[in-house]
């Protein structure tokens, strides 16, 4: 399997799992049950739109993350991180910021930001976007502060909102888990200053970048402990990742009640733990998606999550094609892969 492949199928993989959980992300597993049976759902179901395979906030930062990144790799000399990669996500995610706070692109003529994302109409949309992304991107930035130390926006906040848009750091760095880490939890502070918070998108991005060497699902986990471990204040953090491959080698089966021992995914680390263990604890990848969204928490941002990890392990072709071919933005995502990986 090719850079491409996993590329691909790690960004499309996330499309595919916010869209499913997108539709029950407030709902409890109760809530779920009664609606769609005791298996929950089984595929798309429809929005509060009436449409199913709508992405969310979790793709639309997912795809700003990665213009973010092309443009800072198009800009910089040599390859060292930095600043410049921080201050080139952070532009990003104000444009992402414009599209949910304006309705349709800016006429021709007025200035504005400009990127190509920017200009695609159908990113203008508010899915339920995160308060925190909201409301640190309306702060100031005056750079991330040493990892292990809070940040200087939302000191206290470590929701979910980090881990769920940050894969593409692990794909674009995934010779060097350790940098990939590095340059995501800054970037994660760019809106969450609480180390857990960002901690989580580093550990995330590094598991997605030894997913790229074609390491399996437990080694990248191992691997990215590995780097927690040598952070402050990555006990949180650390502890969620333990939880969710303990539980996943328990044996006994799974179930959403055992997906919801870890947590609700409101926040960083429970997001990743669930999107973890759902990704280790189900061999086929249909069902571990099911399972990663069929819970009373955070759904699409699991799903999210879970999509992205198995993306990029198994590739594209491992990805329903009932699911693949009504999703929403896939042209976009498909020519951003391309030249993520180009
Ligand atoms: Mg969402």
């Amino acid at each position: 399997m090719d850079v491409v492949d996993r590329v691909r199928g790690c960004l499309l993989g996330g499309a595919i799992g916010d869209a499913l959980g997108a539709p029950i992300e407030f709902q409890s597993l109760r809530e779920i049950r009664r609606d769609h049976g005791a298996e929950g759902i089984t595929g798309y179901v429809t929005t509060w739109r009436g449409q199913s395979g709508l992405i969310t906030d979790d793709t639309q930062m997912t795809l700003f993350t990665v213009e973010g990144l092309l443009r800072a790799r198009a800009s910089e000399v040599g390859d060292a991180p930095g600043h410049l990669v921080v201050a080139a996500v952070r532009q990003a995610y104000l444009r992402w910021l414009d599209t949910q706070d304006h309705r349709t692109p800016p006429p021709a003529g007025r200035p504005h930001r400009t990127g190509r994302l920017r200009e695609e109409g159908w990113l203008y949309s508010r899915r339920a976007p995160g308060n925190a992304c909201l409301s640190g991107l309306h702060k100031p930035f005056p750079g991330p502060s040493p990892l292990g130390e809070p940040g200087p926006v939302n000191p206290g906040s470590k929701g979910c909102g980090t881990v769920m848009r940050s894969a593409p750091f692990g794909l674009i760095a995934w010779h060097d888990p350790r940098e990939a880490f590095a340059v995501s939890a800054a970037c994660a502070q760019i809106t969450h200053g609480h180390p857990t918070g960002y901690l989580a998108a580093g550990a995330f991005a590094a598991i997605i970048a030894h997913l790229m060497a074609d390491e399996s699902l437990e080694t990248a986990v191992r691997g990215a402990l590995d780097l927690l471990a040598t952070y402050p204040a990555h006990e949180e953090t650390s502890a969620a990742l333990r939880a969710a491959v303990g539980l996943a080698g328990a044996g006994g089966g799974h179930s959403p009640e055992r997906v919801e021992s870890l947590g609700g995914a409101w926040v960083a680390e429970e997001a990743l733990a669930i999107g973890v263990y759902c990704a280790l604890a189900e061999p086929s990848v249909e069902r571990a998606l099911l399972l990663s969204v069929n819970h009373s928490g955070d759904s699409d941002s699991t799903g999210s999550v879970c999509g992205n990890l198995l993306g990029a392990r198994h590739g594209v072709a491992a990805l329903p094609s009932a699911w693949l071919r009504p999703l929403e933005g896939r042209d976009t995502i498909e020519r951003l892969a391309a030249e993520l990986a180009g």
